[in-house]
C-alpha cells in the first residue's frame, strides 16, 4: 500500500524506534507514548485491522502474538504485567488502518478502558 504510514514505516521510507525484527513482523515505540512501554507491533503485510489480520489465515496473526510477546519479554514488562491492544474500527479509536498491536507496560493499566 504505498500511501499507508505503517507500510512506509517497514519498507524504512519513514523513521521509526524499531525495537524487534521478525520474518514477518515489525515492532516499534510508538510517537505519541501512553506508558513507559509502548509499542507497536504489526505484520509487515497490509493488513487493515484485526479482522483482516485474523482472516489472512497463514499464521501471521500468530505471529504477530508472538512477536508481541516478544516485545515484552524484552521491555521488561512481561513479568509484571503488561497490556495488547488492537483498537479495531473507528468507533475503537482506530485511526491507522494498518492493524498493529499496541503493547502497554511500565505502570499500573487501569480497567476499563475509556
Ligand atoms: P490507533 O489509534 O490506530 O490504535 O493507533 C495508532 C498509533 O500510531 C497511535 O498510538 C499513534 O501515536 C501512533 N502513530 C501515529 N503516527 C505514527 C508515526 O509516524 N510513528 C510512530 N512510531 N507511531 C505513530
Ligand atoms: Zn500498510
Amino acid at each position: 500500500m504505498t500511501d499507508c504510514l505503517f507500510c512506509k514505516i517497514v519498507a524504512k521510507e519513514v523513521r521509526a524506534e524499531v525495537v524487534l525484527e521478525t520474518e514477518r513482523a515489525l515492532a516499534f515505540r510508538d510517537i505519541n507514548p501512553q506508558a513507559p512501554t509502548h509499542v507497536l507491533v504489526i505484520p509487515k503485510a497490509h493488513h487493515a485491522d484485526a479482522a483482516a489480520l485474523a482472516e489472512a489465515d497463514d499464521g501471521l496473526a500468530d505471529d504477530v502474538l508472538k512477536a508481541a510477546h516478544a516485545v515484552a519479554v524484552q521491555e521488561g514488562v512481561a513479568e509484571g504485567g503488561y497490556r495488547i491492544v488492537f483498537n479495531t474500527g473507528p468507533a475503537a479509536g482506530q485511526t491507522v488502518f494498518h492493524v498493529h498491536a499496541h503493547v502497554l507496560g511500565g505502570r499500573d493499566l487501569t480497567w476499563p478502558p475509556g
